[in-house]
């Protein structure tokens, strides 16, 4: 491991009390035996499962109602794991040393220790360290790669706090540890590094830009259908409210509402009269409070969400991609 992450984290270690071993002590116990934890990661809260252990990613398919093609994320807690898991090529490295820990997901040709159900049947897995002291802490005990897909119902937005993963599956799992809101909001990038040129399957708050300028080279970014099939989770419905979603500028909110009841989520003052109206300070913000306020705004009389279309940069271009599947497009 690179000398100054091996610092890093056991910086981040020291801050464990006495009282947080234990609990992570036991969390490593059930992930060991089999069961399930939820716990924060610094994007969104996981579902997490002994990634080398069929039986035990089984409990997560079942527990979320998950497709069995879409191939879990692997959570490592350093790049020595990462080897043992994936043949790590140049780009890899460079990527590693630079983003993790964070929120970029690395696509790369498995191993055989990794289970056909863990990568839902594909010949390659996604790893990824999280940058969060309480997701480090239980791979690092339990020493295992810790398969950790979001903590909902499939298709539901993610949880970003510990309340909603117990109101969503609190029943399927033995501990749910609560690490307050998570910093992102948003689930990790997910980079293709096996072919020539990268390729976002997913984006997260680590930007094609950022990941370009250390590679020096184009990442491909497509709506290509070749290129969504790589990704099979792309494919599926995803972070949907209950009620409609409809992306909208400033000026044509209201067209949109067309007479229903409406919330407005967005940054700016909408055209019109919302019925609920959130402004966020900032397009960070917006992505980190996305998926709560959608599950809020369910609980009202509201009949359409109308949510402004974010800048189309950095962090913006994530909440882009999952506005649009929230609004099922
Ligand atoms: P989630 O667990 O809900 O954050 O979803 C994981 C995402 O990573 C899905 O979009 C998957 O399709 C994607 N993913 C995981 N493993 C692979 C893989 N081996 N190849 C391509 N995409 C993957
Ligand atoms: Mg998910």
């Amino acid at each position: 491991m690179m000398k100054d992450m091996e610092k890093r984290l056991n910086k981040i270690f020291d801050e464990t009390t006495e009282e947080e071993l234990s609990l992570f002590k036991k969390a490593a116990e059930i992930i060991k035996a089999e069961g399930l934890v939820a716990f924060p990661t610094e994007t969104v809260y996981g579902l997490g499962a002994n990634a080398l252990n069929e039986n035990a990613v089984k409990k997560i398919y079942e527990a979320k109602g998950r497709p069995s093609d879409n191939p879990l994320i692997l959570h490592v807690s350093g790049i020595e794991m990462a080897e043992s898991l994936v043949h790590i090529n140049e780009t890899a490295k460079l990527l590693m040393n630079k983003f993790w820990p964070g929120p970029l997901s690395l696509v790369l040709k498995a191993k055989d220790i990794i289970p056909l159900s863990t990568r839902g049947g594909l010949s390659t897995a996604a790893i990824r360290m999280p940058d969060n002291r309480i997701a480090l802490e239980i791979i690092r005990i339990s020493n295992l790669p810790i398969a950790a897909p979001s903590a909902n119902k499939s298709g539901r937005p993610s949880p970003t706090d510990a309340k909603t993963v117990r109101d969503d599956i609190g029943d399927s799992v033995e501990l749910v540890i609560d690490g307050g809101k998570t910093l992102v909001g948003l689930e990790s990038t997910v980079l293709d590094i096996t072919g020539e040129n990268p390729i976002l399957l997913r984006p997260g708050a680590i930007s094609k830009e950022e990941i370009e300028a250390v590679l020096n080279v184009t990442v491909l970014f497509s709506q290509d259908e070749n290129i969504i099939k790589r990704s099979p989770g792309v494919r599926y419905r995803h972070y949907a409210p209950n009620i409609p979603l409809m992306l909208s500028d400033v000026e044509n909110a209201s067209k949109y509402a067309s007479g229903k009841k409406w919330a407005w989520i967005g940054i700016s003052e909408p055209k019109g009269t919302p019925n609920i109206k959130i402004i966020f300070l900032n397009t960070n913000e917006y992505a980190k409070e996305l998926f709560r306020v959608l599950r809020e705004i369910e609980t009202t009389k509201v009949e359409v969400i109308i949510a402004e279309k974010p800048e189309q940069k950095g962090i913006g271009l994530a909440l882009t991609d999952r506005l649009i599947k929230a609004a099922g497009n």
